[in-house]
């Protein structure tokens, strides 16, 4: 199996000390690429870091809604520097999460404004954070250009996931999807289409089953990758077939 870990945070030191380990670990069950994703300026220079030092690995650069309160306009300059890194493959994770209170409503709606301003400048493909916050999210996207988006971790509901695919959006599929309570994901996986879901462990958070509550890590994606097969009744090589193309078509690894 050829699989690729399309989100998570190797970059969080603390969670990875030894990130040479976790990559070493995910390619021997199959993961050949894994896209490190950044939360603010920091994080994000990190990601471009482990970019450059090992081959398996790419980044997506940008302020998590999350971060908002502590972010200021020229914090872009940076970001627009990281982004134009070979290895940066999209701008992310950016967008809302009204689940979580660290930022103000008001924070968050200028740093997501300010970062689609310069993806569409840049034409980077993003990858979003959306919690609690879907139908806001769209209505801010529907009135703009559309870019290629993907929604990370997945967790609206179906009128969300129809509205996104109107978008022509890519679905990221998480732990959740092993969950014995989800099966409402289960049932909007089922019926989207297949080309548009990836896979993606967000370690060191949500640990599918049987790990649950553990620190999570990308050689643990091959369970996601199962549970999705089984959500969309085709067998994990297929899946695992189905969600490497869809990386591959979603991020340009080449450029
Ligand atoms: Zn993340």
């Amino acid at each position: 199996m050829r699989l690729i870990d399309t989100h998570c945070h190797l970059n969080d030191a603390e969670a990875f000390p030894d990130p040479a380990a976790a990559v070493e670990e995910a390619a021997g069950v199959g993961i050949e690429k894994l896209i490190v994703v950044g939360v603010d300026t920091e994080s994000s220079q990190r990601a471009v870091e482990l970019a450059d030092q090992f081959d398996a690995v790419y980044a997506v650069v940008g302020w998590h809604p999350n971060y908002a309160s502590d972010y200021k306009t020229s914090e872009l300059v940076e970001i627009e520097r990281l982004l134009a890194h070979p290895k940066t493959v999209a701008l992310g994770e950016i967008g809302l999460d009204f689940y979580r209170d660290h930022a103000t409503m008001e924070e968050q709606h200028k740093c997501v404004l300010e970062q689609l301003d310069l993806a569409e400048s840049t034409g980077a493909p993003i990858v979003f954070h959306c919690r609690d916050a879907y139908p806001q999210l769209l209505d801010i996207l529907e009135k703009r250009k559309v870019l290629p988006y993907l929604f990370h971790c997945f967790a609206g509901c179906a009128d969300d996931a129809k509205r996104c695919l109107a978008l022509e959006s890519y679905f990221g599929v998480d732990g959740p999807v092993t969950y014995k309570r989800s099966d409402e994901l289960r049932e909007i996986l089922g019926w989207l289409p297949k080309e548009k879901l990836l896979i993606e462990t967000d370690a060191p958070w949500m640990s599918p089953i049987p790990f649950r509550g553990k620190r999570n890590k990308p050689a643990w994606l091959t369970y996601i990758n199962s549970g999705l097969a089984d959500a969309i009744s085709v067998n994990p090589a297929e899946c695992a077939e189905i969600t490497t193309a869809n990386a591959e078509r979603f991020f340009d690894f080449s450029r």
